[in-house]
């Protein structure tokens, strides 16, 4: 292989030409692809001209007024389906058409090839096809433009027929622009979405996305990964202008001979300069935004290299790339942003890897980074530290600052805070001068003009490292209560450093909190918050990062679908911890937030009602983007706390340890961890596998409206109480046990359990009293997520 065969290569998939030798005017040409029908009824189909030896496009093309097309998907889950309404407002998307771009590395020419042959009519129209080639071929190229580099990796790999993807562009006659993909390298095959603009962002609205028929019948699995990379080694040198030089070792393990190119997530603010494997210089091909957008990646750029024939068997090779650039920004006063977190090096996947991290550095900066740090000196104006994971981990980043430091010890590990001493640009007080004009003197009308007074406000001081000791104190209290119920954390070392903006991120070992969560409530940068805001930064965010210590880095999770449970989980230990340290009614004002976010109406709907939590990022639509968070986040939280409520606070703290233990650094399902939380449901109980629990709270929508009536007679100096629980706003069969306190006399009440949703006949609970009833309260003790008046 040439130097730049690859270059060469690429150039001639993004020059593609349509084809008008190979333009067909068709009638009924049916074309299957797994879940997906096309029908071309009527027009034009013609292909692109082969590239290295492949057809890899062909259009359709309406072309007189009659012409059209059309797709049908029919999502096999009643949960895709009901996304697709949300969406499309049908449960199916049917939908006619007057074009369709194709991009396909599958056997799509040949079935359509075939389709062809098969149809009612055909015939090779050359004239139409030199219009429409002239026309659509520039059309063709800036479609293809994302998706070039996938194609010549898949043209590049030996692979079976069947293999590859297909893309279907499709100009709808009522939906827009939207796409149809297929593509057996995504662990759920089949994608229907569209790319959106909002509120200057781009989304990419999913639809709906499902396993492919041939995988659900078990025909076939989908494509593993070719490849991984392990026992990284990675040689950092960051410049005073933050500009980042870096050598990255590891060691490639190739697990498909068959595959020629592989393909890196590398951020795009890094350019590679060199890649060598087994010592060799390699070919690589490097292009940000170059993941088709149904993958739906927040690290969507690519460096693909290509094998050379020494690495032609299954095994381990080193590989070394080269790339420099700039990652890290100064968001003002001292502190540092790092961008890109997850793209910072190269990566395939999200494997688990050791990692050796050697950062040389400006020294007047402090560095923290993923592992322990074992080295560290000074020369010059150049530090250098070096950390090393210990054990695999899934993710390696770093942290810089002027910092200010603190630590303390919590049996035997250690936990360090770091602070800047000062809080970002934007967050400091403006000091937009205020200009008073001078006051006019009496008496001396042509006095010469005096020069303004110019007022400087004087800046309050928010210093963030004032406060050090405490956060320290705080971290290693959330810190150990944590470490008493879950177990063993990712790291013997933690450290807590500070980011610019209003996020958080839990690396193993490395916590990223917003320079917010360093104040409290009513300090100054937090003043102007909302009350809910106030404690959201104060007193949840950093416990949230500290918990992903045990949730994200001790157990995962692998598919979006199972986020929910990483999250919920932090989400609610730092509740826990809330609760621990503040109280049941903090804890419960917090959770009357959530619930207020989530029944907050949207264009007449509540946010909880945008889709079910295991829809992960995919609750980031253009309609409502922040159901992600509010979905996720909060309602993930409580559904671990109406969990609570049924199994009961030692079942529960036992349950979440034996999560740690059971699936110590591997992903947990969903449905594993329904399997795992039923183990520890009450014998007896009405719902023993959680199965319904499931089915409403995660695979499901809604929130009940709960109602309660009641009256009472007196006879015999006995009171017979009678009242009746009303459960309204979601489905019909959505089972719920409701507790309900009957206070008699004051200080006196009893709990009784009623069940509502399930089907059976509503009737009267009757209890006898010895005292009358003054006062009915549904879910006293707040365990249910549900509007009670
Ligand atoms: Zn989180």
């Amino acid at each position: 292989m040439g130097a730049t065969e690859g270059a060469a290569d690429l150039r001639k998939i993004r020059s593609l030409e349509l084809d008008p030798e190979r333009c067909y005017r068709v009638r009924d040409v049916f074309l299957e692809r797994e879940d997906v029908k096309l029908y071309f009824t009527d027009g034009h189909l013609i292909f692109a001209k082969p590239v290295l030896g492949r057809t890899v496009a062909a259009l359709f093309l309406a072309t007189s007024p009659t012409d059209v097309g059309e797709v049908l998907v029919i999502p096999p889950l009643p949960s895709e389906r009901q996304s697709m309404a949300r969406f499309l407002g049908e449960t199916i998307l049917n939908e006619k058409f007057r074009n369709a771009m194709m991009f396909f590395t599958d056997d799509t020419p040949e079935a359509l090839d075939a389709a062809i042959k098969d149809a009612a009519a055909h015939s090779l129209d050359a004239t139409a096809g030199t219009r429409i080639a002239s026309r659509w071929s520039i059309v063709l190229r800036n479609l293809l433009e994302g998706s070039a580099l996938r194609v010549l990796t898949d043209l590049y790999s030996a692979q079976s027929a069947t293999e590859g993807f297909f893309v279907a562009a499709i100009r709808g006659s009522t939906l827009g622009r939207f796409d149809v993909v297929v593509d057996h390298t995504l662990p759920e095959q089949v994608v229907v979405g569209q790319l959106v603009r909002a509120q200057g962002r781009a989304y990419y609205d999913v639809w709906s996305r499902f396993e492919a028929r041939s995988v659900r019948s078990g025909l076939r699995q989908p494509s593993p990964q070719p490849a991984s990379l392990e026992d990284y080694r990675i040689t950092t040198r960051l410049g005073t202008d933050l500009h980042m030089q870096v050598k990255a070792e590891a060691t490639l393990a190739l697990k498909d001979p068959a595959a020629r190119a592989l393909s890196f997530e590398i951020s795009d603010k890094l350019a590679v300069s060199a890649v060598r494997i087994a010592g060799e210089p390699v070919e690589f091909l490097q292009q940000g935004q170059t993941v088709p957008r149904h993958r739906h990646s927040p690290d969507n750029a690519l460096a693909v290299v290509l094998l050379p024939d020494s690495v032609a068997a299954a095994g381990s090779y080193p590989i070394e790339f080269e790339f420099a650039g700039k990652v890290v920004s100064d968001a003002g006063s001292g502190v540092y942003y790092v961008g890109d977190r997850g793209s910072w090096y190269p990566r395939i996947g999200w494997d688990y890897a050791n990692f050796e991290l050697v950062f040389r550095y400006p020294a007047n900066l402090d560095l923290v980074a993923t592992g322990e740090r074992v080295q560290h000196s000074t020369d010059g104006g150049m530090r250098m530290s070096r950390f090393v994971s210990g054990k695999p981990i899934r993710l390696a980043g770093f942290n810089l600052g002027n910092y200010v430091s603190a630590s303390r010890v919590v049996e035997g590990l250690r936990v360090e805070v770091r602070a800047t001493k000062s809080v970002e640009r934007r967050l400091q007080p403006s000091r937009t001068p205020v200009i008073l004009p001078r006051p006019l003197l009496p008496g001396r009308r042509r006095r010469p003009p005096q020069p303004p007074v110019i007022v400087l406000p004087e800046p309050l001081a928010a210093d963030p490292s004032e406060d050090i000791e405490r956060i320290a104190d705080e971290s290693a209290d959330a810190f150990r209560y944590f470490l008493g119920r879950f177990g063993e954390p990712a790291m013997p070392v933690t450290v807590v450093s500070p980011v610019p903006g209003g996020f958080g991120q839990g690396f193993p070992g490395l916590v990223y909190a917003s320079t917010l969560s360093y104040f409290e409530r009513g300090d100054r940068p937090l003043r102007n918050l909302s009350g809910n805001a106030q404690r959201f930064f104060a007193d949840l965010m950093r416990p949230h990062e500290i918990a992903h210590q045990w949730w994200g880095n001790v157990v995962t999770s692998e598919l979006d679908r199972d986020a929910w449970i990483m999250e919920g989980l932090a989400t609610y230990s730092s509740l826990l911890w809330l609760e621990q340290r503040k109280g049941l009614a903090e804890r419960n004002q917090a959770l009357a937030a959530f619930r207020e976010n989530l029944l907050r109406k949207v264009a007449g709907k509540t946010v909880e009602s945008a889709g079910p939590i295991i829809l992960g990022r995919r609750l980031r639509t253009s309609k409502l983007p922040e159901a992600y968070r509010v979905i996720v986040y909060e309602k993930g939280a409580w559904i671990l706390h109406m969990l609570r409520g049924i199994i009961g606070d030692e079942s529960f703290f036992a349950m979440l340890r034996e999560l740690c233990e059971e699936h110590k650094g591997e992903p947990v399902t969903t449905e594993q961890f329904r399997a795992l939380a039923a183990k520890f449901v009450p014998a007896g109980h009405v719902d023993v596998h959680l199965r319904d629990f499931f089915d409403q709270w995660v695979h499901g929508t809604g929130i009940p409206r709960l109602a309660v009536e009641w009256d009472q007679t007196a006879s015999g100096g006995r009171h017979r109480f009678q009242m009746r629980v009303t459960q309204t706003g979601v489905p019909e069969y959505f089972p719920l046990q409701v507790p309900v306190e009957v206070h008699t006399l004051p200080g006196r009440s009893l709990v009784k359990t009623v069940n509502v949703g399930d089907g059976a006949d509503p009737s009267a609970v009757s209890i006898v009293l010895r005292n009358p009833a003054s006062r009915v309260a549904i879910d006293p003790q707040a365990w249910l997520l549900a509007e009670t008046h």
